[in-house]
């Protein structure tokens, strides 16, 4: 008698993001321009950001999807980099 599945009932305990993230790692100021890192929802308006999937962004709110080309990745991949040089100062 094989289980079905059963190993997928094991579920690893997900971190549960906080609303109170630094707002750094959103936000990145330069002088006095504020650029904001992540994509915000068209739908919601900009104070709603979109999440960050494997290929694609999604809003919690509405569920807006937008697909995330290659070179928006490679965009990604520069906003990370920043992310990390803020991180040790
Ligand atoms: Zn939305």
């Amino acid at each position: 008698m094989a289980k079905k599945g059963g190993a997928k009932d094991k579920k690893p305990k997900e971190k549960v993001k906080k609303e109170g993230k630094k707002l750094s790692a959103l936000f990145e100021i330069s002088g006095d321009k504020i650029t904001r890192k992540n994509r915000t929802c068209p739908k919601c308006g900009p104070g709603m950001f979109l999440g960050k999937h494997k290929d694609r962004l999604v809003c919690g709110k509405c569920k807006y999807v937008e697909m995330i080309s290659k070179s928006a990745e490679v965009a990604e991949e520069v906003a990370e980099e920043v992310k990390e040089e803020v991180k040790k100062e």
